[in-house]
C-alpha cells in the first residue's frame, strides 16, 4: 500500500495540535492531523489567562492567521464568534470554607481574595467551551490546507530511521498509511508517542499529588449572589466575583467553577491525594455529594444542579500528575499536555500549550532539515522540563497551605508574581520566553527559597509567625512584584495586575 507523504504528523486535534498544525501548514510545511475523536467533543481545561491570551494574539499575527484574533479577549469574541460557547473571565477568586460551617463573609475580606487579570469586560480572559473551541481550531487547520483526519486510529508507528516515519491507521473503515519526517504528539494523557518509543514515564519528579472529580452542570448558583445574601461586602470586590476562575478552598481541596454564558458551568473537586487517598469502593457521586455536604454554602450552589448532556456524568480520576522523562529527540516533539500535568490550581493549562506551541513551531519553522534542528529540540525540551518543574513547586507549595487560608494567599502570590512577571517582559517585546519565565535560574532560586519557607510555616499558626512569612515573602519577590502583590492595603483585592493589552 503507498503510503501518502507529509512532513509533519500532528497527533491530537485538541487546540493545542490543531494550532500547531494549522501555524506549520502555513509556513509551507505539509501537515496531517490526526484524531481518533470527531468534533465536537467533551474536554476538560478551559480557563484562559493574560498570557495565553498574549501568546494567541502574537501567534495569530505572526502567522497570518486573523481568524484567530478574536478568540484572545473576550469583547471581540463576543462580536465576532457568538456561537462558540465562552464565558467571561476577569480573573481569579478565591473563598476558604470550613467544613460543617456556612460561609462566614469578613469585612476585612480576610476569607477572600479576589485578584483581578484585566480592567474591563471587553479585554478580558475568557472562559473556553473546549467542545466549542477545539471544532473551531480544527476546522481552521483544515481551512489553511493542513489534511485533517478525525475519527483515525492510529494502529502502529514505526520509526524506519531519524525523520522517517510510518503511521498505520484505520480510517473510514480502510487502511491507510502515511508517512512524514517530523511527528508532534498533542494526545495529551493518552501519549501514543512517548508510549510508542518506549520512553520511560518519570511522575516521581512531581511533588504535587492531587485527583479530581469534576463535570459540567446546568442550573448552578450564582456565588456573587450567595455572598450578597450572607451579608459579603461584594461592593469591594474589583469585579463580580463568578466571572473568574472561582477558587473555594477546603482543608485539603478546593472547587473550581467556571461559568459559560450559555448556562453551563464547569466545576470540579481537586483532593490533596496524600490526605484524601482514592477508595474505589465508594462510587464517585457518592464522593462528589459527600465532599458538598460538608461545605453547606456552597452545597446550596448546586441544589438545583444538574449534570449537563455532555459529558453527563461525573469524571473521576486518579493521581492527575504524569510525566515522561524525555520531551523530544531528533526528529519528533511532545506538547506541554501531552509531556505531563500538574493541577488545574491557577489555570496554568492553556497558556502553558501555547507557549510551548509557539517555541516549537518557530523551531520547525527556522531549523528544518538543518543540522540546528536536534539541538533546538534539545532546547525545547530543557524548556518544557523547566515550566512543569516551575508549575509543580507552585502547586505543590499551595497545596501545603490549604488548612490555612492566610498562608495560602502568600503562597498564590508567587504565581501571579511571576506570571505579571511574564507579561511585562512579553510586552515589552521580550520573546519567545520560558513559561512563567521558568529558564531563569534566579527564578527558581527564589521558588526553592519560598518553598522552604511556606512548608515550614505550614505547621506554625500563630499571628505573628505568618506576618513574618509574609515579610519574608514579600522582601524575597520584591524583584519581580510589579503590582503591588502583598500589600496589606489592598485587603485581598487586588484591581490593577494588568499588563498594559
Ligand atoms: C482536570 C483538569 C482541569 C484542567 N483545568 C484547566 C484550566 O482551568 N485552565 C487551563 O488552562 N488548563 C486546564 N487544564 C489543562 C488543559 O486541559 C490542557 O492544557 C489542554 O487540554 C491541552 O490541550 P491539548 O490540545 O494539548 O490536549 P487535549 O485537550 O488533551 O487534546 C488531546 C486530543 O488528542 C486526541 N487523542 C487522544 N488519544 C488519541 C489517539 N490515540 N490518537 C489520536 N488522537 C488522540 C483527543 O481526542 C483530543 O482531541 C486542566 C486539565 C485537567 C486534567
Amino acid at each position: 500500500m503507498k503510503a501518502q507523504d507529509f512532513d509533519v504528523v500532528v497527533l491530537g486535534s485538541g487546540f493545542a495540535g490543531s494550532i500547531a498544525a494549522m501555524i506549520l501548514q502555513r509556513v509551507g510545511r505539509r501537515v496531517a492531523l490526526i484524531d481518533k475523536a470527531r468534533h465536537p467533543r467533551f474536554a476538560i481545561g478551559e480557563s484562559s489567562t493574560p498570557i495565553a491570551n498574549m501568546v494567541l494574539r502574537d501567534l495569530a499575527r505572526r502567522y497570518d492567521l486573523p481568524r484567530l484574533v478574536p478568540l484572545a479577549s473576550y469583547g471581540p469574541w463576543q462580536e465576532t464568534y457568538p456561537h462558540i460557547g465562552c464565558g467571561l473571565k476577569r480573573g481569579f477568586s478565591y473563598f476558604e470554607h470550613q467544613r460543617g460551617e456556612t460561609f462566614k463573609p469578613s469585612p476585612a475580606h480576610t476569607n477572600e481574595l479576589l485578584v483581578a487579570a484585566s480592567s474591563r469586560d471587553r479585554d478580558s480572559d475568557t472562559q473556553w467551551l473546549r467542545a466549542d473551541v477545539d471544532q473551531f481550531l480544527c476546522s481552521e487547520a483544515a481551512h489553511v490546507g493542513a489534511t485533517v483526519l478525525e475519527e483515525c486510529a492510529v494502529q502502529e508507528i514505526h520509526r524506519r530511521s531519524v525523520g522517517d516515519w510510518i503511521f498505520d491507521c484505520r480510517y473510514d473503515r480502510q487502511r491507510l498509511k502515511l508517512r512524514s519526517s517530523f511527528v508532534i504528539d498533542s494526545t495529551g494523557e493518552a501519549g501514543i508517542l512517548p508510549r510508542s518509543l518506549g520512553i520511560a514515564p518519570c511522575v516521581e519528579r512531581c511533588r504535587t499529588r492531587s485527583r479530581a472529580i469534576f463535570s459540567h452542570f446546568r442550573n448552578v448558583g450564582s456565588w456573587h449572589e450567595s455572598l450578597n445574601w450572607l451579608g459579603g461586602c461584594t461592593q469591594d470586590h474589583p469585579f463580580t466575583c463568578d466571572h473568574a476562575a472561582q477558587h473555594h478552598i477546603f482543608d485539603g481541596a478546593w472547587l473550581w467553577m467556571l461559568r459559560f454564558n450559555n448556562g453551563l458551568t464547569s466545576a470540579g473537586l481537586v483532593l490533596d491525594e496524600a490526605k484524601y487517598p482514592l477508595e474505589l469502593s465508594r462510587d464517585t457521586s457518592t464522593e462528589w455529594d459527600q465532599w458538598l455536604k460538608c461545605f453547606p454554602s456552597v452545597a446550596a450552589m448546586f441544589a438545583t444542579a444538574e449534570l449537563a448532556p455532555s459529558p453527563g456524568k461525573l469524571i473521576r480520576t486518579a493521581r492527575l500528575q504524569r510525566r515522561w522523562s524525555q520531551f523530544a529527540g531528533d526528529d519528533w516533539a511532545l506538547l506541554p499536555h501531552t509531556a505531563g500535568f500538574i493541577d488545574p490550581l491557577h489555570s496554568t493549562g492553556i497558556a502553558h500549550s501555547l507557549c510551548g506551541v509557539e517555541l516549537l513551531v518557530q523551531i520547525i519553522e527556522q531549523a528544518w532539515r538543518s543540522e540546528a534542528l536536534a539541538g533546538e529540540l534539545r532546547r525545547f525540551d530543557q524548556t518544557i522540563q523547566q515550566e512543569l518543574d516551575i508549575i509543580d513547586e507552585l502547586v505543590a507549595i499551595c497545596f501545603s497551605t490549604f488548612s490555612q487560608f492566610e498562608l495560602l494567599v502568600i503562597a498564590s502570590m508567587l504565581y501571579f508574581a511571576l506570571a505579571t512577571t511574564y507579561e511585562r517582559l512579553r510586552y515589552n517585546n521580550q520573546t519567545p520566553l520560558a513559561f512563567l519565565c521558568a529558564d531563569r535560574p534566579e527564578i527558581r532560586e527564589l521558588l526553592q527559597i519560598a518553598g522552604q519557607i511556606l512548608r515550614e510555616a505550614a505547621s506554625i499558626d500563630t499571628p505573628a509567625a505568618v506576618a513574618q512569612v509574609r515579610r519574608d515573602i514579600t522582601a524575597l519577590i520584591a524583584p519581580i512584584n510589579h503590582v503591588g502583590l502583598l500589600d496589606l492595603s489592598q485587603a485581598n483585592m487586588y484591581r490593577h495586575t494588568v499588563a498594559p493589552q
